[in-house]
């Protein structure tokens, strides 16, 4: 079929991955709800056990319905193939320990989401796996936290909370003369705003809990393998470069080229360490995909009028928002995100810390959370709750100072969303 286009991005959110299905003719992706699966025969069962024959046999490692959902959001992210978790930080767990050994290095972005910076700090670090930070606002950092023991990079596309937009193609362009793989946590863009993998990411994950399922109704993660890397060079990634006893002596590097990383965190990661989403949550996150860009659109909208507002307000100190000329992170923005700065923004209240908590408690439209990407409107006020353990030295480091408050503006009518706001403030 040489004249056959590619669909675009809105008909592969409807489509990718899924046709009716072939027993029942049913056109919803059906959920799966079952641990297990019947071989042919024997013969069937030892090729699936063996990794020759593709096919299910426990919804620990491989699911139908999961299955749709993993082809949908490597076709959103133009990846080879997705491998989908229970949670976020479950995905970005298989990713490290696809990568790494104890004694081995990553270099991280110091502006990331605060369970990723916990996760890296803490249960990481008991691994063997050493956090090493930089900061994306100096590009030069990353270069010079690499070490002879760094095994990758990882940054997000937009970082939570503050709004700001990191220069991917420069990390990337550190990561190749390092000759490691860049990782991009893209949960706040979504690849409806931002692909990664286009300015040179190796390894895209998500919080699928976020704007992809985007309801705020299931926890749920992706690792999406770029399919670039070059794994075999240097035997540095073992997983993926030396013979498998388990698996006949496969290498995963060489048989699965181009999608062997995603295949090495199922067959390795998520067999072994266990985190598997349930068919029902893919279920409602893939129905959630399918609006992916009617809402970002209608998110990053809104948030921009907000912001706009805020920025406007007497009550308002500063606004942090990609979108908003004259926002530092603007150009990076235009260049990233073009079609808009998503939903997520911050900014303080000249009131500082009482001020934060009295604008919590006035909202009446806006839910008072700890979450972002539902179509509901958030709001948080992080020095009094996501980050009330840490020192006021270590807030304001972290962007959560005691005049900080961060908003997930939803998809309700933007009218009503800045007439709370108003109400609040006042
Ligand atoms: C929420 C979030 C995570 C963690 O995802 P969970 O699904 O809560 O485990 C990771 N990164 C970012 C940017 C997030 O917002």
């Amino acid at each position: 079929m040489t004249d056959e286009r590619l669909p675009g991005f809105a008909t592969q959110a409807v489509h990718a991955g899924a046709q009716p299905d072939p027993t029942t003719g049913a056109r919803a992706t059906p959920i799966y709800q079952t641990t297990s699966f019947v071989f042919e025969d024997a013969e069937h069962a030892a090729s699936l056990f063996g990794l020759q024959a593709f096919g299910n046999i426990y919804t620990r490692i491989t699911n139908p319905t999961t299955g749709v959902l993993e082809e949908r959001v490597a076709a959103l992210e133009g990846g080879t193939a997705a491998l989908a978790t229970a949670s976020g930080h479950a995905a970005q767990l298989l990713v490290f320990h696809t990568l790494l050994s104890p004694g081995d290095e990553f270099v991280a972005s110091n502006k990331l989401y605060g369970g990723s910076i916990n996760q890296f700090n803490n249960s990481f670090k008991s691994f063997g796996w050493n956090v090493v930070w930089a900061d994306p606002d100096d590009i030069a950092s990353f270069e010079r936290a690499i070490t002879p023991k760094t095994k990758a990079i990882f940054i997000e596309s937009i970082a939570n909370p503050g709004g700001i937009v990191t220069d991917i193609a420069a990390i990337a362009a550190v990561a190749k003369r390092a000759g490691v793989p860049l990782i991009v946590d893209n949960t706040l863009a979504t690849p409806y705003l931002c692909r990664p993998i286009e300015h040179g990411a190796d390894i895209v994950v998500h919080s699928l809990t976020k704007f992809l399922g985007g309801h705020g109704n299931s926890i749920g993660g992706i690792l999406v393998d770029g399919g670039r890397f070059n794994w075999l060079r240097e035997g540095r990634y073992p997983k993926l470069s030396q013979p498998l006893p388990e698996y006949n002596g496969m290498v995963l590097g060489e048989t699965f080229g181009n999608f062997a990383f995603a295949i090495a965190a199922r067959v390795l990661g998520l067999r072994d360490l266990g985190p598997a989403i349930s068919p029902f949550n893919s279920f409602l996150i893939l129905n959630g995909i399918e609006t992916l860009p009617l809402r970002m659109q209608k998110h990053s909208d809104n948030a921009k009028a907000v912001a706009e507002f805020l920025a406007d307000h007497p009550a308002v100190s500063w606004v942090s928002y990609a979108g908003l000329p004259g926002d530092r992170y603007y150009n990076l923005g235009r260049h990233y995100v073009p079609k808009g700065a998503g939903a997520v923004l911050t900014f303080g209240l000249a009131g500082g810390y009482d001020a934060g908590v009295k604008l919590v408690s006035s909202v009446k439209l806006f839910s008072h959370l700890a979450n972002i990407g539902d179509t509901r409107s958030l709001v948080i006020h992080p020095a009094s709750t996501t980050h009330r353990q840490l020192t006021d030295a270590q807030k304001i480091a972290a962007g959560a100072g005691p005049d900080v408050v961060r908003l997930s503006v939803g998809i309700e009518d933007k009218e009503d969303i800045i007439a709370d706001l108003q109400q609040a403030l006042a």
